[in-house]
């Protein structure tokens, strides 16, 4: 099968596949949905299958006599048969037991942790599924939808994923779609999306800093983009991961529960009370979208809400939403009149009080004119015509959360590519080894900000061996870190003398939460300080270590050359600088340093052996 490639400093494609239909697949939380662009009028458009909705319901149940249904079908299983009812999987991508166990309870079904894999499991009956695999069956339906409508099979997309998905989420999205049967071409940011079905960006010469403001049916997302030259970079995101319209309708329960005389003892009595109600709840809000009163009757209980009522029990979360869009514009370095466009995302801004309060603290009209639901799966279509040729020279971007580095001597972080970088990127280092004769180097690759290792997370390791035998500082190790554009981080070390060279794919574990990143970045700078002091005593003793060896060689080789008095004041300088090493003391350390320093530089340069001192000037060594 060809493949397309793109060419990322060009940002062109190379080799465009003619008449092939790319789809653009938004996997969300609540609802998922698929676009292509239309061949005659080049607009993008929601699918739907027959007489169906664009919408499908992220939702999977599993009947008892093995039968799947996904959608629709699905969402009305939710009540009756939770146990067997998959919804919100998307939380749960790229996720471990230990990232979710504190939101366990928020899934009706059963989330288990498999000792013998990291990555969560979910139970249905006697049967396991990884969030990949339900991610799959879903987008198995958006592919089936696909080729439903446009009558001819389907295998290429391009999927979107919320901007602060890290690597093994991307990754995991990546594999559902594999699983599902479909080439997943790019994964894009659902921000970047939106902004494309706006027209932002689409134009080379334009720049901009927008906001994306999404409200969906779980979660909340802002995303602060800078679009420049058809290339869009985050520049910040915030949100919360557990507000959205669920939370709304929860909300319209509750008051209706206070309220309405009775309600409240029916509502613990049956499911189906319970269904009505949340369904009734939902109905009431989304008409409040047109009206300024609803009605609906269950039984003999009279379900009323009224507009000023709504805003009054929404305002909280609306209010929460904006907190989040202060802290994005924060860490963007941005004012609200720096930002030129609002775009409003996801089902829950249709509210017009949501629009009010987000235009109002914008201080600015918002983008409203396309269908929230739809906007994202519209911009991932665009992003699906751009790869298949029909529009040029856009490039996305992306920036890394935290540094990526690898363990150098002493245990210290040596950063290869800073935090906030963007992406894609690439950056590489030369290293050398500490012993003479050594064959193969250990590179260990970390992720986080602190100086040692240790504090790090570490992501993976490798040995680069066959290293022919050199003596210590010769060897030339360059490590060359790649970000591709999806985000995923190859590491590749090559020894240039000898031309030994490995790599590999970076795919840590499983991911990180918003909170451990920002838990990360706090701690990197509450103990700064501290570790700046390690590092500098590190650094100290490495240099130490480095200059002991390089003397002990030099009196080696040129004994003859040198008077006694020379050898043996050495030596003397050589145990003091040992011994000082023993203490935590860094300008001991450098003292010493400096005394063995002063001491043999006249007769150094008298008989310097240039290749030693050369090799290992100004060289960072490996372990
Ligand atoms: P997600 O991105 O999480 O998959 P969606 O963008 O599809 O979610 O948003 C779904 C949410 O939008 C649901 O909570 C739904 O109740 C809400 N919603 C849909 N239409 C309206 C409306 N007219 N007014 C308020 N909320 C709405
Ligand atoms: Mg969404």
């Amino acid at each position: 099968m060809a493949k397309i490639s793109i060419n990322v400093a060009k940002g062109k494609i190379d080799a465009p596949e003619l008449h092939e239909t790319i789809i653009g697949i938004d996997l969300g939380t609540t609802n998922s949905l698929v676009a292509y662009i239309d061949e005659c009028n080049h607009q993008p458009i929601c699918l739907a299958k027959n007489g169906k909705h664009t919408l499908i319901p992220s939702i999977i149940h599993f009947e008892e006599n093995g039968n799947i249904l996904v959608g629709d079908e699905a969402k009305a299983k939710i009540v009756e048969s939770p146990e067997r009812t998959v919804f919100s999987v998307k939380r749960l991508m790229g996720k471990s037991f230990g990232d979710v166990k504190d939101f366990k309870n928020f899934f009706s079904y059963e989330v288990i942790d498999d000792n013998t894999e990291s990555l969560v499991k979910i139970k249905i009956g006697n049967q396991f599924y990884s969030p990949i695999e339900l991610s799959s069956l879903i987008l198995k339906e958006l592919k089936a939808t696909a080729e439903a409508a446009l009558n001819k099979s389907v295998t290429k997309c391009v999927i979107t994923v919320p901007a602060y998905f890290n690597d093994t989420q991307r990754q995991a999205t990546k594999d559902a779609g594999k699983l599902a049967g479909l080439d997943v071409l790019r994964i894009v940011n659902e921000p970047t999306a939106a902004s494309l079905a706006y027209g932002i960006g689409l134009k080379k010469e334009e720049e901009k800093k927008i906001a994306v403001y999404d409200l969906g049916g779980g979660t909340f997302d802002i995303s602060i983009l800078h679009i420049q030259s058809g290339i869009f970079e985050v520049l910040s995101t915030n949100g919360d991961t557990f507000l959205g319209g669920d939370d709304l309708d929860k909300a319209i329960v509750d008051y209706w529960l206070e309220n309405v005389d009775g309600l409240k003892a029916a509502y613990s009595n049956s499911f189906n009370t319970q269904q009505a109600v949340r369904m009734y709840a939902e109905q009431s809000k989304k008409s409040l979208a047109c009206t300024n009163s609803t009605h609906h009757q269950l039984e003999n209980f009279s379900l009323n809400l009224t507009i000023e009522k709504l805003e009054e029990l929404i305002n909280p979360f609306v209010e929460k939403t904006l907190q989040c869009c202060a802290k994005a514009l924060t860490d963007a370095g941005l004012k609200q009149s720096d930002i030129e466009a609002v775009i409003m995302v996801g089902g829950s801004t249709r509210s017009p009080f949501v629009k009010q309060k987000v235009s109002e603290f914008f201080n600015q009209p918002v983008n409203d004119s396309l269908n929230p639901d739809e906007v994202v799966a519209l911009g991932a279509a665009i992003q699906a015509d751009v790869l298949a040729g029909n529009q040029k020279d856009i490039l996305l971007l992306d920036i890394t959360p935290l540094s990526l580095g690898i363990e150098t001597m002493g245990g210290l972080m040596d950063v290869i590519i800073p935090r906030n970088s963007k992406i894609p990127t690439r950056a590489g280092r030369t290293y050398t080894t500490s012993k003479d004769g050594q064959s193969q180097i250990k590179i260990s690759v970390f992720q986080g900000e602190r100086d040692l290792v240790k504090d790090n997370r570490k992501l993976s390791e490798f040995v680069l061996s066959g290293i022919p035998g050199m003596p210590a500082g010769f060897p030339k190790v360059e490590i060359q870190f790649t970000i591709n554009a999806d985000g995923i981080l190859m590491v590749k070390a090559k020894e240039l003398r000898s031309g030994v060279e490995q790599s590999i794919e970076v795919k840590p574990q499983y991911g990180l939460t918003d909170e451990q990143v920002e838990k990360m970045l706090i701690e990197s700078i509450e103990n700064a300080k501290d570790d700046m002091a390690v590092r500098g005593l590190q650094e100290a003793k490495t240099e130490a270590e480095q200059m002991i060896l390089v003397t002990e060689k030099f009196l080696q080789k040129n004994e003859s050359l040198l008077a006694a008095e020379e050898i043996s004041t050495t030596k003397n300088l050589l145990i003091e600088l040992k011994n000082s090493l023993q203490q935590p003391e860094r300008n001991l350390i450098h003292k010493r340093m400096d005394e063995l320093n002063q001491f043999t530089r006249p007769f150094a340069e008298r008989v310097m052996d240039i290749a030693i001192a050369d090799a290992m000037k100004g060289k960072k060594i490996l372990e």
